[in-house]
């Protein structure tokens, strides 16, 4: 079934791996900003083409940003969205435009997030990749490929990657926040090995795509359930089994359709419900 996957997490959490590691399990599209705006520079936009702001340097303002991400989510057949929202208003522009099965943050440290990211050095000959800490040379500063010298690119030092984490904190930080308190977030280890890391996400992943009791094992009369109307925020699959949706509302103690679908993934992690029993 298509999905549609939100990866959150600061610059470093590994969201581009494991990303791209869910679009091939998945079969899905990996949408990130940057790639969606490079494949698409000259769409115009109520605000200009992408190209405009790129060759002069600037930054894409959101609502260029907003009007290419969305061209690219109604493309997909799902996806994984990664690298964005990147604030506030995007994430506002983003609940507008679709609704996500799966929300997850990859939750680690801002300390070991700085060591990921300075720890970062590439052979200047061949280009290889290594890492001090997670993928060190046999001999330090030495590739191992080549023999070449391992340098520290400008983007990894301690500097730029300070920044990052800041703009992040300052930007990005409250829409996690956001996210985590309309209760359809999900904290993963993103400190765990990666395999770990992509198992607990396949884990969310699948505890969210769950069957709803069938009608008979629900006990409310039907009419009932019909008066409750159907939420447009329910996937294909929920919309046939909408009935069973409605009947649960009371368990879960929410007042409006809407709340029950917000609430839908990060119930179904806490409590481990699963099928009609
Ligand atoms: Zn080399």
């Amino acid at each position: 079934m298509s999905q549609r996957i939100l990866l959150l997490g600061a610059p470093g959490a590994g969201k581009g791996t494991q990303s791209g590691k869910l679009a091939d399990k998945y079969g899905l599209e990996h949408v990130t900003t940057g790639d969606a705006l490079r494949a698409n520079k000259d769409m115009e936009t109520d605000h200009g083409t992408p190209r405009e702001y790129m060759e002069a340097g600037d930054l894409v303002p959101d609502p260029v940003v907003n009007e290419i991400v969305k061209a690219a989510l109604e493309e997909a057949d799902g996806y994984v969205l990664d690298g964005y929202p990147r604030n506030l208003s995007q994430a506002e522009y983003l609940d507008d435009i679709t609704s996500l099965d799966t929300i997850a943050h990859l939750d680690v440290d801002e300390d070991v997030l700085l060591r990921r990211l300075t720890g970062r050095r590439v052979c200047e000959e061949c280009g290889e990749n290594y890492h001090t800490e997670f993928q060190p040379p046999a001999e330090s500063g030495v590739c191992d490929r080549c023999g070449g010298a391992l340098l520290q690119r400008d983007d990894d030092t301690e500097e730029v990657a300070t920044d990052r984490l800041g703009v992040f904190r300052e930007n990005t930080q409250p829409v996690i926040d956001y996210y985590r308190e309309e209760g359809v977030l999900t904290d993963i280890d993103g400190e765990a090995p990666p395999d770990e890391v992509f198992d607990d996400i396949v884990d969310v992943i699948e505890a969210t795509d769950w069957h709803p009791p069938a009608p008979e094992n629900v006990g409310i009369p039907r009419h009932r359930a019909a008066g409750l109307g159907y939420c447009g925020l329910l996937s294909p699959e929920m919309k046939d089994n909408w009935l069973c949706h409605a009947a649960v509302t009371p368990l879960l103690g929410m007042r409006t359709r809407s709340d029950l679908c917000r609430l839908r993934p990060e119930f179904q992690h806490r409590t481990g419900v699963s099928a009609c029993d």
